[in-house]
């Protein structure tokens, strides 16, 4: 099976599951346009990230790792009439490029974009009132930080979501490493003693390959 196949799949699955939503399919479009890479969730990720908020009921919502606002705008949508969602991207232009598509799909008076390292603005951020639900998908080294101040800024029973987990695979092999192996590693290490949360990974394959998201509970 070769990754057209799961590309393939995907699709198949996405034709029966999610409707075309032009806002969605703009944003791809314009961050493609802007030289942005291709690094954003897929069609069916964004789609389970939409289901798991409104299946909690998430009102607000924390992300760290804009891009082109493409998860932005799956969350965003999510959301009821008063809810909100602060985005954080260390990318001026990435930014730039977000509240656009952001902008399109009429979602600009729930997101925020704060642009700077995300390490510096969680630190700004209070958890009153508490955030329902994170989405940890930035630079990878920063994990671990991401996940303790997503955890401060979480009502019990909020959920935090990091994405690119597995990575094919290599970071459960001990002959490879590089900084983004290793910000997952620091994490998974982390969390074997961290009694505030409880997790999981969900192993993931479709058309960006093998890949994974954590799924932590906040206890
Ligand atoms: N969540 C997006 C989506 O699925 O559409 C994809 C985000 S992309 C994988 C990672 C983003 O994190 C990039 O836009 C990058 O500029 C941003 N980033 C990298 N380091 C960062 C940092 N220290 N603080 C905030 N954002 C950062």
């Amino acid at each position: 099976t070769t990754i057209h196949d799961w590309a393939r799949s995907d699709e198949y699955h996405n034709s029966f599951l999610i409707p075309k939503d032009p806002a969605i399919d703009y944003a791809i479009h314009k961050s493609k346009e802007h030289g942005l890479p291709d690094i954003s969730v897929t069609e069916a990720q964004g789609k389970l990230l939409n289901l798991l908020a409104r299946s909690l009921g998430a009102k607000r919502i924390l992300e760290v790792g804009t891009l082109g606002g493409y998860s932005t705008i799956w969350l965003g949508r999510a959301l009821p009439e008063d809810g909100h969602l602060t985005t954080l991207e260390i990318s001026e232009a990435h930014a730039k490029v977000a509240e656009g598509n952001i902008a399109n799909a009429g979602l600009t008076n729930k997101v925020t974009v704060k642009v700077g390292p995300a390490a510096e603005t969680l630190k700004t951020l209070s958890p009153n009132p508490p955030f329902d639900l994170a989405f940890i998908d930035a630079d990878k080294s920063g994990n671990l930080t991401y996940f303790l101040e997503a955890k401060r800024l979480l009502s019990k029973g909020g959920v935090i979501i990091v994405d690119n987990v597995v990575r094919n695979a290599t970071v459960a092999d001990p002959g490879v490493s590089d900084e983004n192996i290793e910000g997952v590693r620091a994490l998974l290490e982390h969390l074997k003693a961290d009694k505030e949360v409880d997790a999981t990974t969900i192993a993931t394959v479709g058309g960006k390959g093998y890949d994974g998201f954590l799924y932590a509970l906040k206890l």
